[in-house]
Order: structure tokens, then C-alpha cells, then sequence
């Protein structure tokens, strides 16, 4: 089965091409005695999502 089409991916609708994945990782800050204190950072890496840079909608590859 040829697969070449399932892996292209279009640009995002408002026609940007850049693509970010910061929404999938988190900095965890505890509030202690008022402030803010790091704790630990946090990535989802089992599923990696790509975000429009421009506006944030998540990237939707194109159908296989
Ligand atoms: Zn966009």
C-alpha cells in the first residue's frame, strides 16, 4: 500500500507553516506562601501534538 499521501500535511488554515508544540508540555508551579515556586516540568511524549504557531489550532493531518 502506497502511503505517500497520508503523510502530507497542509498548512494551517489561516496559511501559516509554522508549528509549535509548546502546548503539550507544562512547568508546574506550586503557590507556597504567596509565591510561586517551580516544581517540575511536565511533557506529554507519548502523543505529540503540533499547534499553529499563528493561532494556535491544533494541526490536523490530512486524511489517509
Ligand atoms: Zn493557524
Amino acid at each position: 500500500m502506497k502511503s505517500n499521501q497520508s503523510n502530507i500535511i497542509k498548512s494551517c488554515e489561516c496559511g501559516s507553516t509554522e508549528f509549535i508544540t509548546e502546548l503539550n508540555s507544562y512547568d508546574v508551579y506550586e503557590l507556597i506562601n504567596g509565591k510561586l515556586e517551580f516544581q517540575h516540568s511536565e511533557i506529554i511524549d507519548d502523543e505529540i501534538n503540533f499547534f499553529c504557531r499563528n493561532c494556535s489550532k491544533e494541526l490536523v493531518n490530512a486524511d489517509s
